[in-house]
């Protein structure tokens, strides 16, 4: 398989609940996305896919959801304060676990039709949580 990569570089900031440990405070991170789309054979023009068209989806995507925004699991108590404070946060389904927001970017690019095979989420340079998927063999 051909193999393409965009990187896209964020601030959030999150706490994750049912975690003991420095993540279960509130705190920041500056996160790296590396996002890898696929493809069994190339376009007419040699590629996976135009590098700028990945970039471009990827970049709105992070700068809207997540971008120098809180990030929290909607039960968390935290919730209804910021929110009577009229603080803006966003709130998740999930705990903003790496794991989890690398799953979000992929399951929102795949379903733009971008044939991405993995996102990788660097939540520092060292802790890196990976989700990835098979591309769809038989396309609807
Ligand atoms: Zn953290």
């Amino acid at each position: 398989m051909f193999q393409v990569s965009e990187i896209v570089h964020f601030c959030y900031g999150h706490r994750l609940l049912d975690y003991v440990g420095k993540c279960a405070r509130v705190h920041g991170h500056n996160g790296k996305v590396e996002i890898v789309a696929g493809g069994e054979t190339l376009d007419h023009r040699g590629f996976v896919m135009d590098f700028s068209d990945l970039q471009a989806a990827a970049q709105a995507f992070i700068d809207e959801r997540f971008d120098h925004r809180l990030l929290l699991r909607a039960d968390d108590p935290l919730v209804p304060v910021l929110t009577a404070e009229g603080e803006a946060f966003v709130a998740l389904d999930v705990n903003p676990s790496a794991e989890n927001l690398a799953r979000l970017i992929f399951e929102h690019l795949r379903g733009l039709g971008f044939p991405i095979v993995a996102v990788r989420f660097y939540e520092t340079e060292t802790s890196v949580a990976v989700y990835a998927r098979p591309l769809e063999t038989a396309r609807p």
